[in-house]
């Protein structure tokens, strides 16, 4: 697939993209079985950007085959702890060894801007996979000393083992690609359990560069294998497949249910890191300074495509116009471009899918009386461009406040009563993240404790780290992807009791 490759592109990322990237199965790079390819575009210009085999259920089907064959009799399950997280160490080595080609990568094909893609997305990735490669010699069971009533005298011997769950099928999103596969892979390698990926149809190419340095790493063929495709073939044939263990899902709530439904047939496990509409409180007593930067990048990080984005901003009346206008004006400043122009710090939004979406919220904002104070519409012709934006006159019942809009805009709404914010806050049906502005410690902890959600940044946000864990409460999800609680998803405990008297 020849593309009018500009000469900015780094060369590694030219080649790469030249030739219609294949499958990752059983340690082998194939077409799909059916021939088809997709393309991705560059949402920078909406060109094709590359083609990519097409996975759908009979590709997912010899996928699953591999991963069942590596976890039940491969080399896989015979390595010791050390070989697996020394596998995983070298991943990381690879990955960052390679930062600048993947935040190239990763920007062409998402759009965000190549700075970022190497300054965040490609270290929490290389991080994360440390991090995971530490955990695999470290997941241990107990001892447990029992009582059992009804033997009077005997004595046993009870431990618990945690052993990996088996075949992983992990179906991610297209916001941070390189970053979710890591979020996904990493705990599964570690916990011993082998893989059955399917990226994002929009953004699959980190993905497979990533498979590409999985093998060069040396792990096991079977182990890792990458099936790009749709959503409601492939996706849907991975949740659905008897012989999958456990299905890990990041992606918007409505997919998360049917990933639930699908899950039935073999009630595999399942874990969700669905949609979020993070409240964001400042109170008066906040430092205005950190507070205004600080919650103006909370919703315009990465266009706003963050499932923890800020997108409710509660601003206590004193301050409301204050804040609101540094808010407006840092959106104003923002300077919206072509991921891979170095002056760009917002990219274009993913697809013209996710443009028509944004745009489509901001139309119902403004049928219900919102007002834009900054931004307000799509940006130029080409591409999928939207203006940093922000909403007042909203109430709490209108769609854009209600809904995940996945964007670059904010409702700003002012509360009088310091009481009063809690309710409105936690008035979601989800409870993805939080966060709270004030100088008053007190303040900030009885806030954070009332806020359901499950993550609360105070004083900053968006801050992220490996061994923090992170995910929903209410409908934003099952389970907790990293930290050491991640390692929950991947393994299933089993007690073991010898009579030894
Ligand atoms: P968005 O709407 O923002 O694209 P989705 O939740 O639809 O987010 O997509 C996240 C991931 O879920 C993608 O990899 C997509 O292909 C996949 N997906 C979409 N529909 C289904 C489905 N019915 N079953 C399984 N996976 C799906």
């Amino acid at each position: 697939m020849g593309i009018a490759v500009s000469p900015q592109i780094h060369p590694q990322v030219a080649d790469f993209i030249e030739k219609p990237r294949k499958m990752l199965i059983n340690g082998k790079w194939v077409s799909s079985i059916s021939g088809k390819t997709f393309p991705t575009y560059n949402p920078a210009t909406g060109e094709v950007l590359a083609q990519v085999a097409e996975g759908d259920r009979q590709d997912i089907e010899e996928a699953v085959k591999a991963a069942r064959k590596a976890f039940d009799q491969g080399p896989w399950r015979r390595m010791t702890a050390s070989e697996r997280g020394r596998l995983i160490w070298k991943l990381a080595d690879l990955l960052e060894a390679h930062t600048e080609e993947f935040g190239y990568l990763e920007s062409l094909d998402n759009g965000k801007p190549l700075a970022i893609a190497k300054a965040a997305d490609v270290p929490l990735a290389v991080d994360l996979f440390r991090y995971m490669a530490g955990w695999a010699t470290k997941i241990e069971g107990n001892t447990i000393p029992i009582s059992v009533p009804y033997t009077p005298g005997a004595k046993y011997l009870a431990y618990t083992l945690r052993e990996p769950v088996g075949v992983a099928g992990q179906v991610i999103p297209w916001n941070f690609p390189l970053l979710m596969a890591a979020w996904k892979l990493g705990p599964a390698l570690a916990c011993g359990c082998t893989v059955v990926l399917k990226p994002a149809e929009q953004t699959p190419l980190s993905a497979l560069r990533l498979g590409e340095l999985v093998m060069e790493a040396g792990f096991p063929e079977g182990v890792v294998n990458i099936v790009p495709g749709y959503g409601e073939t492939a996706g849907a044939a991975l949740a659905a497949h008897p012989d999958v263990d456990k299905i890990a899902f990041t992606g918007s709530t409505e997919v998360g249910k049917l990933i639930v439904h699908a899950a039935t047939g073999n009630l595999k496990k399942v874990s969700l890191e669905l949609g979020g509409k993070s409240p964001n409180v400042v109170y008066k007593d906040a430092d205005l300074e950190s507070a205004i930067p600080g919650a103006a990048s909370a919703i315009f990080f990465n266009h706003g495509q963050c499932c923890c984005a800020g997108s409710r901003l509660y601003i206590e009346k004193p301050v409301f116009d204050r804040v609101v206008e540094g808010v407006a004006d840092y959106a104003k400043k923002i300077n919206v471009g072509s991921g891979l122009d170095p002056q760009t710090e917002m990219g274009p939004l993913v697809s013209a899918e996710q443009l028509s979406r944004v745009c489509g919220y901001l139309e119902s904002g403004f049928s219900e009386g919102a007002t834009a104070i900054a931004g307000g519409h799509k940006k130029g012709d080409k591409g999928y461009f939207v203006e940093p934006t922000v909403l007042v006159n909203t109430r709490e019942d209108m769609k854009v406040v209600q809904e995940e809009i996945f964007g670059p805009v904010v409702t700003a709404m002012p509360f009088s009563d310091p009481e009063e914010i809690l309710p409105r806050a936690n008035n979601s049906e989800y409870g993805l993240a939080a966060a709270v502005w004030t100088q008053d410690i007190g303040k900030a902890h009885r806030t954070a404790e009332h806020l359901r959600a499950g993550t609360v940044w105070i004083n900053c946000y968006n801050i992220f780290d490996a061994a923090l864990p992170f995910g929903g409460y209410k409908q934003s999800g099952w389970g907790r992807e990293m930290g050491h609680d991640v390692l929950n998803n991947y393994t299933q405990t089993k007690a073991i009791c010898t009579k030894i008297a």
